[in-house]
């Protein structure tokens, strides 16, 4: 079975011109800067086409990675609840269009999709994605305004669940992105769809992003007992804040629910799981040698003790078109 990074983010700008923008603002500037340095890539890449170099670079760290394969993740833009564009909202945006050619023209890519559910065009869309390959659903709730449990959006999770598509969410506080609905990030927001029969993934497993944020994992766990479809992602988990869950995430019961994902190109720290005491600081130097950001943390959550099936499991929960 293929080893697989299910959480790694597409990004292009409008120099590229396949439909994708960035709107990197003054106060996300350096926080952007930080993430093109770990990728590999300058900041005047911002300048002109984004698109290219950013598929090269990560093209070349799969190849050289642990991993076989990752799952690309397209970015739906901002819709208030009746499915209206709101233009001035939102950081990025990726079109399903981009991630489903590349997957066409690449085997390591495996093409998540983002389509608001309050669109009028959403069931054509989504139709349009089964049709060209799609293997999963990304959406970030609090970012994109999209609360789930909203009844008028049934019929949409009854299709998902019955193309067998699975559902990755944001779940647990964000600062990469401007937040529209802070109280979206509660992992209850996930209960409609699952209960549609849709495999919901809680990214980030509901930690929090900074030190004031609710820490929602304890929700979360308790929700793997009622929902036997709902499972947790470990991405960005080497991160100050969101480290805190490592050790819950080792725990028996959660173990067997959990699927690996980086959230490339976000920072990969190798200090953090240290500090948590989770991994060995021999391990923490190793790590932190391996200038490879997909292989830095596949070797960190290895190092972790997330027994190898974490790597593959998420082969069982995408969509096999
Ligand atoms: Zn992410």
């Amino acid at each position: 079975m293929r080893k697989i990074d299910m959480h790694i983010h597409l990004v292009g700008n409008a120099h590229g011109g396949h439909g994708c923008w960035l709107r990197v603002t003054p106060v996300k500037r350096l926080l952007f800067r930080f993430m093109l340095r770990q990728i590999g890539l300058p900041m005047s890449a911002l300048l002109r086409d984004l698109d290219t170099p950013y598929v090269e670079r990560l093209l070349q760290w799969i190849r050289v990675s642990s991993l076989d394969a990752v799952v690309l993740l397209a970015q739906e833009a901002v819709y208030d609840d009746d499915g209206r564009l709101l233009r001035d909202c939102g950081n990025a945006y990726v079109p399903n269009s981009r991630v489903l050619e590349l997957a066409r023209r690449h085997p390591e890519f495996l093409p998540a999709i983002s389509i608001h559910p309050a669109r009028r065009d959403a069931m054509e869309e989504l139709e349009q994605c089964l049709a060209g390959g799609a293997v999963m659903m990304k959406y970030l709730p609090n970012c994109q305004n999209i609360n789930c449990n909203d009844r008028r959006f049934t019929p949409f999770w009854q299709r998902m669940a019955q193309a067998g598509l699975p559902l990755l969410a944001h779940t647990g506080g964000e600062r990469t992105l401007q937040v529209v609905r802070p109280e979206y990030a509660d992992p209850r927001i996930l209960r409609l769809p699952l209960e549609c029969g849709v495999t919901c993934i809680a990214a980030h497993a509901a930690s929090p992003s900074t030190a004031r944020e609710p820490n929602y994992f304890p929700v979360l766990a308790q929700m793997m007992r009622d929902h036997p479809r709902l499972y947790a992602d470990t991405s960005a988990l080497n991160l100050p804040h969101r480290s805190k869950v490592l050790r819950d995430c080792l725990r028996p019961e959660i173990l067997p629910r959990l699927v690996h994902g980086s959230d490339y190109p976000v920072p990969v720290q190798t200090l953090w799981p240290w500090l948590r005491g989770v991994i060995s600081r021999g391990d923490m130097l190793r790590c932190a040698r391996i200038a490879n950001p997909i292989e830095r943390d596949y070797q960190l959550k290895v190092a972790t003790g997330f027994p190898p099936e974490t790597f593959t499991r998420i082969n069982q929960l995408l969509r096999q078109p």
